[in-house]
């Protein structure tokens, strides 16, 4: 077994990951694979947290695009993020992985409210930490959520885990003649608008240097090899 490549990451899952095959909401069984690829990374002694989105549940954008108010909406938005967080949580804590929930809006009964030196803490211990509720700021992502917590635990990477290999020349699904990028610059990622992540999530990675692993979730094992510097993925850096 190598080294792992990074010592402290923080696991980036869209909320649309946790749908396996359904178009909607949870499938326990893919929360538990998620949550068996992050026990191995613990076990190759790598410390891990997590950002999950909401998107399986509910986007503030649809709710804005069909007449809400676009704050309310990313509230809610912000909350679905908390129920797949208790979610993975779960999932988590079945294969045996303490693992503590921090929220960025406070709901002292479900989870502990986000505070950074308690979060710091909790890694040191050993113990996978979740953020929920995004940035705790209707108008953001949890892309962006993902970035800053990364910045603010002093992570070696962000893992993107998405549903392919990492980033393409054009739509591989669509243009069979695509080619994966090994490695890409923020700036270019920005210029050409590829799609890894939104501009405020690249621009934060790139201010604080930390590289941006997209990589595909669902493969299994896939996370374990990336984090050793094998694998197939697409890395974002200087
Ligand atoms: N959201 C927000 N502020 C944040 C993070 C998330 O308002 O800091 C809301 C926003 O409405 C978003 C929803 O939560 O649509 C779910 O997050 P996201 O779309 O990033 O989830 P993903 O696409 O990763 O599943």
């Amino acid at each position: 077994m190598s080294e792992p490549k990074f010592k402290r990451v923080l696991l980036k899952v869209s909320g649309e990951a946790l749908m396996g095959e359904q178009t909607y909401g949870i499938d326990h069984k893919v929360v538990k694979r998620i949550a068996g690829e992050v026990k191995d990374a613990l076990e190759i002694g790598v410390e891990v947290c997590l950002v999950i989105g909401g998107g399986n549940i509910f986007r503030g954008l649809k709710g804005a695009a069909e007449g809400m108010e676009r704050a309310s909406a990313d509230y809610m938005g912000m909350l679905a993020t908390v129920m797949n967080a208790l979610a993975m949580q779960n999932g988590l804590e079945q294969e045996g992985v303490p693992t503590r929930v921090l929220s960025a809006i406070p709901m002292t009964t479900v989870c502990e409210p986000y505070i950074r030196r308690r979060a710091v803490r909790h890694m040191e211990k050993g113990r996978v930490v979740i953020f929920a509720a995004g940035t705790g700021n209707p108008f953001f992502t949890t892309d962006t959520a993902a970035a800053l917590r990364a910045s603010e635990m002093n992570c070696d990477a962000l893992m993107k885990g998405t549903q392919v290999d990492g980033v393409y020349t054009a739509d591989p699904k669509l243009d069979p003649s695509a080619t994966r990028y090994e490695r890409l610059g923020y700036m270019q990622v920005l210029a050409d608008d590829l799609k890894v992540m939104d501009a405020s999530a690249i621009a934060l990675c790139r201010d604080n240097s930390i590289p941006i692993v997209v990589f595909n979730i669902h493969e299994k094992g896939e996370f374990g090899r990336v984090l050793q510097g094998q694998g197939r993925s697409t890395i974002v850096e200087n």
